[in-house]
């Protein structure tokens, strides 16, 4: 038998939109000039994909789950893990991933600012670099700084469970003291309590902070955790598909989903995860990426960002750079690889976030049925022949259609 042909997934986030009064009613889509795409529609076959299910407004963590072939009902276990994963921190089974603030308190355990006045990288760096090798009610507590005022806890330990309240009063007040909402969490809460108040010992008086109080900036003096949630035990994509795969993107929650997964995080030098990002050159990385892997997931933010500022005009000037990136890969697919090109969920920028309505998918290979779809839009797609099909059924088509997949019978 021959080997199966090679699989990219192109995820334009947040891509599809509504009908726009100032765009005369039109979608983004459909006013913006984007030759390239529309060449895949005419020369592939296109459909409507509802990512999760028809009205479910995805977030971008579950609908890549989906569209990676898994069932997010199944895996997704709450923002934590994967943003934990997203900077790098892997857990177990078993581990708790907790995402927090540094955040701002008095002597008397105060909050005076939730984000300590968006203290940032590299003050955050070396304060979670005198938080290594803490132990907490007997509970190893691993914590890195994320983006800005961000940092992730990861709970390692016997026993633990994921049901415990906030430490995070998610407002100006006291610091909270962590809950267990079943009673065996309450090893998993003494240990959140306790690392709340070892982080205020060790930071309030580290030298960092000294320098900031000094600079009238506020101290990153506490850790305050929040929405805990355990450690998925996810079948990793490269056992359930027998493929190699890479993921392609820059923001790092999207990063954390390639990873929990078992994708290898390629590295985008300007992929920021902006509007800035350099698009063409994430193009020419996940083909380069193509040639020695199997499968290469790619993540464009852009879309998202102007979508959730409510900007039409700028969402259609997105769109056509992201053109100039369908070209690029027009150009450099290689022979006999299948192509998709789709959105994570709609952001229609009336709704300034994310909606459930489905988004416009198109699948090209050499061998593709040709449909008759002239232009890459939500509602061209939608009279496409793959008809409208749910994010979990995106992957076993891709698989199908690069000739990986077991027969059903004889
Ligand atoms: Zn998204
Ligand atoms: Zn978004």
């Amino acid at each position: 038998m021959e080997a199966g042909k090679k699989i990219m997934i192109v995820v334009m986030d947040g891509l599809g939109d509504r009908a726009v009064k100032e765009l005369g009613y039109k979608t983004p889509l459909q006013v913006a000039k984007k030759p390239n795409l529309d060449w895949f529609a005419q020369n592939g076959t296109s459909g409507s994909m509802d990512v999760i299910g028809p009205g479910i407004r995805p977030g971008s963590d579950t609908s890549h789950l989906a569209l990676l072939g898994y069932d997010p009902y199944e895996v997704y276990t709450g923002r934590g893990p994967f943003e934990a994963a997203g900077v790098g921190l892997i857990g177990r089974k078993g581990d708790i991933a907790f995402r927090c603030n540094f955040a701002t308190v008095d002597q008397k355990m105060n909050v005076m600012d939730r984000r300590a006045g968006r203290i940032k990288e590299p003050d955050t760096t070396e304060l979670v670099k005198a938080l290594e090798g803490l132990k907490v009610a007997g509970i190893e507590a691993v914590v890195k700084d994320a983006t800005e005022h961000r940092a992730v806890l990861l709970l390692r330990g016997e026993g633990l469970d994921p049901h415990v309240t906030d430490a995070d009063p998610h407002a100006i007040t006291k610091v909270q003291l962590s809950r267990p909402l079943v009673p065996e969490a309450q090893r998993t809460a003494d240990a959140v309590n306790e690392f709340v108040k070892r982080s205020f010992e060790i930071l309030d008086a580290h030298p960092v902070n000294i320098r900031r109080r000094e600079q009238g900036l506020l101290p990153g003096n506490i850790l305050l955790p929040r929405g805990g949630g355990p450690f998925p035990d996810i079948e990793p994509f490269e056992k359930r598909y027998g493929m190699k795969g890479s993921c392609v993107a820059g923001v790092s929650l999207i990063k954390g989903i390639g990873r929990v997964v078992g994708l290898e995080i390629v590295d985008v030098p300007k992929g920021s995860g902006g509007t800035s990002t350099d698009m063409v050159a994430k193009a020419r990385i996940a083909l380069k990426e193509l040639e020695r892997k199997d499968f290469v997931l790619m993540n464009i933010k852009a879309s998202d960002v102007v979508s959730h500022d409510g900007d039409a005009r700028r969402k259609v000037e997105i769109i056509e750079r992201l053109d100039g990136m369908a070209k690029v890969l027009r150009e450099g697919l290689p022979e006999g690889a299948v192509i998709a090109f789709c959105a994570d969920h709609c952001t229609p920028v009336s709704r300034f976030d994310h909606s459930g309505d489905p988004v416009p998918l198109t699948i090209y290979s050499e061998t593709s049925i040709k449909d008759g779809v002239q232009s890459y839009d939500e509602v061209s797609c939608a009279k496409g022949a793959l008809g409208r099909i749910r994010g979990k059924d995106l992957m076993p088509i891709l698989y199908d259609r690069a000739d990986r997949s077991e027969k059903f019978g004889a």
